[in-house]
């Protein structure tokens, strides 16, 4: 498992920034070491060990981007059509065609490779057949139009992709591409989750009045998975600090990562704190975020513990900026930095300065065409409609205090942040 030292989450200021939580996790979260060889098509989501470097250049051989005729750049009509005597025929797949004739066209189809010799092709959607049977080409084509150069996507023995990648279908395909059956990722990262709360109950089981269901835990999991961990599920944890800091160390060495939602607030009843203090070392990380509220950071005998508040929103929110990027940094991966995109407010907003604001809201297209980002009606924290019935957050950093109908704002879709 990844060890941690002790005080790698000390941090000295009073609020903490999310680009600071973001540097503190990615300089001190040592990514796992165990390497795994994965078939290609199981790659998708996991993070490559070491870089691939091209065996081969792509593509491979030099060939045709479309059906057509193919001829020499010497011989290209340059003030008139004319017509040519078209002798062979390539089609994908074939072996190398013979060198093209001078003066002569070769018909040709997309893939196929290219005869010796010749280096242009004609669309056959721009060419017709005279009465001869000569192709009639006509003038003004570029030298070498509707031609793939070998190793113009990718030439030989150059990076193709980085260590760190999290491989994605097209990362699959490169790798596909270029050949490779298996690929060096590390191994998962193993989590384990918990819920604490007297006033919580798993689906399934019987609720008294003032109980409700544990919402977050599944919420979390889902996301954790969604970044290619692995994950155990330890349900929930009463509101008990020996119960809890015996769990705790339960869990500790057989993971990567503990992560607990509620409970870490500054109340009577929140008993994260001290269980970690009991069983580790704690951190209070006071993020200046919205929503937010305290985030617990702690290390359980080498082991890193994250607990998230309880509220489903704050849960949600700090998972984003503080679990994700531990994540990321334990599973080996590059830090990837969320790019809000330009779309219009449809709200006003009022804002402390120099804290970070997220906003729920739906897109829509405006009349003129622009995107325009509506908010969620209420605020609460606890409200699970306000994510469920949204698209994504709207981004105002620290700088902002005010936020006019028509302003242009940062949208970030749910789908990129996991
Ligand atoms: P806490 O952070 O423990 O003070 O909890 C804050 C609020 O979030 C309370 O209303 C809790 O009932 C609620 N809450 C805590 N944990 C969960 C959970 N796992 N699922 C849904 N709601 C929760
Ligand atoms: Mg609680």
């Amino acid at each position: 498992m990844a060890q941690l030292s002790d005080d790698c989450f000390a941090f000295g200021g009073p609020m903490m920034s999310v680009d600071e939580a973001v540097a503190i996790i990615a300089a001190r979260v040592a990514p796992v070491r165990e390497v795994e060889t994965v078939e290609i098509a199981q790659a998708d989501g996991r993070i490559l060990a070491s870089g691939v470097s091209a065996p081969l250049p792509l593509p491979p051989f030099t060939n045709s981007a479309v059906d057509g005729y193919a001829v020499r750049s010497r011989d290209l009509p340059r003030k008139h059509e004319a017509a040519f005597v078209v002798r062979g025929r390539v089609v994908a797949g074939a072996s190398a065609a013979e060198a093209i004739e001078p003066g002569h066209a070769v018909r040709i189809f997309t893939g196929a490779p290219m005869p010796e010799g010749a280096d242009t092709v004609f669309m056959q959607e721009d060419v017709r057949l005279d009465d001869e049977g000569k192709v009639v080409l006509p003038e003004g084509l570029r030298t070498g139009a509707n031609v793939r150069a070998a190793g113009e996507d990718i030439s030989v023995g150059s990076a193709a992709l980085p260590a760190g990648q999290r491989l994605r279908p097209q990362d699959v395909a490169l790798a596909a591409a270029l050949g490779l059956t298996h690929l060096e990722v590390r191994r998962r990262v193993r989590v384990a989750v918990f819920s604490t709360g007297d006033e919580l109950v798993s689906p399934g089981a019987s609720r008294a009045a003032a109980q409700l269901y544990d919402s977050n835990r599944f919420m979390l999991i889902a996301m954790l998975r969604r970044l290619g961990c692995e994950v155990s599920d330890l349900g929930i944890i009463r509101d008990d600090r020996d119960a809890l800091a015996h769990g705790l160390k339960k869990v500790a060495g057989a993971h990567d990562l503990i992560l607990t939602t509620g409970g870490v607030s500054t109340g009577e009843e929140d008993h994260v704190k001290s269980a970690v203090e009991k069983a580790g070392k704690l951190v209070l990380w006071r993020m200046a975020i919205k929503p937010g509220r305290p985030v617990a950071m702690g290390i359980i005998a080498g082991t890193p513990l994250i607990g998230l508040p309880g509220n489903p929103v704050a849960s949600f929110v700090t998972f984003v900026h503080v679990v994700r990027p531990t994540v990321l940094a334990l599973a080996g991966a590059a830090q990837q930095r969320l790019i809000a995109m330009p779309v219009r407010a449809a709200f006003s907003y009022t804002k402390k300065i120099s804290r970070r604001e997220y906003v729920r809201v739906t897109l829509h297209r405006a009349d003129d065409g622009a995107l325009e980002a509506t908010k969620f009606p209420r605020e609460g924290a606890g409200l699970l409609s306000s994510l469920v019935e949204t698209d994504g957050l709207v981004e105002l950093g620290e700088e902002i205090t005010q936020v006019e109908p028509g302003q242009s704002v940062g949208f970030i879709g749910y789908a990129s942040l996991m």
